[in-house]
């Protein structure tokens, strides 16, 4: 068998499983750590028994699949992106509401000001359409809590748990679910530390919200 049947193969071999996990619809970190995996491997498998130039080769061939696929996700990212105003978020809202489960919606105050909604199929297709409300006059966190209300009812624990994550500055991600139209709805606060209340020339004034993250 000739030298450099090894690295053909493996560079092929990549290049495939690059977009097979890109189209298996798992998120980034997996992404990343099956491809770490598989070139760690594979590279090492060259480096045995294939010819001195393998590694490099397969390297690059490799780097370039995987630039490849980010970019290309990344514009996908973006595609799947749509601003919204208030009406159509409160229309997006209620289609989630109304549509036969299992159903799965987040709704996250970003940084930026902005309400940021997801609209999942369910909890295994994080591919699902994603909407971006732009800062109004409108508060985004009351928008918030007004989902927690609508979907859970208007003495959740989860609302009280909302806003003592904001007053220590933290927005939390809002997911409420159901596995179908005869189960009841739930919510939970995903809880990552990242997400941060925006800073108050992002937001406008609010009598409910202003106290609790000590607007000057
Ligand atoms: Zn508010």
């Amino acid at each position: 068998m000739p030298d450099w049947i090894h690295p053909v193969l493996t560079g092929a071999f990549l290049a495939v499983s690059y977009r097979v996990v890109r189209s298996s619809g798992v998120g980034l970190r997996v992404a990343v750590l099956v491809l770490a995996v598989l070139n760690a491997g594979l590279l090492w498998v060259v480096a045995v028994a294939g010819p001195p130039w393998g590694v490099p080769v397969v390297a690059v061939v490799s780097l370039a699949a995987a630039v490849y696929h980010l970019v290309g996700a990344a514009r996908d990212a973006v595609g799947r992106l749509r601003v919204v105003g208030p009406p159509e978020f409160r229309g997006l809202v209620r289609q989630v509401a109304e549509a036969s489960g299992p159903q799965v919606m987040g709704v996250c105050v970003l940084f930026t000001g902005a309400v940021a909604l997801t609209a999942f199929a369910d909890d295994s297709r994080p591919e699902g359409r994603q909407f971006r409300l732009l800062p109004g006059p409108e508060c985004p966190f009351c928008l918030v809590e007004e989902q927690i209300r609508d979907f859970l009812g208007p003495s959740d624990p989860l609302l009280g748990e909302y806003r003592t994550h904001l007053a220590a500055g933290s927005s939390r991600h809002l997911l409420v679910r159901r596995p179908s139209e005869q189960d009841p709805w739930t919510g939970r606060l995903r809880d990552r530390t990242v997400y941060r209340v925006p800073p108050a020339f992002r937001r406008p004034p609010c009598t409910v919200h202003d106290p609790l993250l000590g607007r000057p």
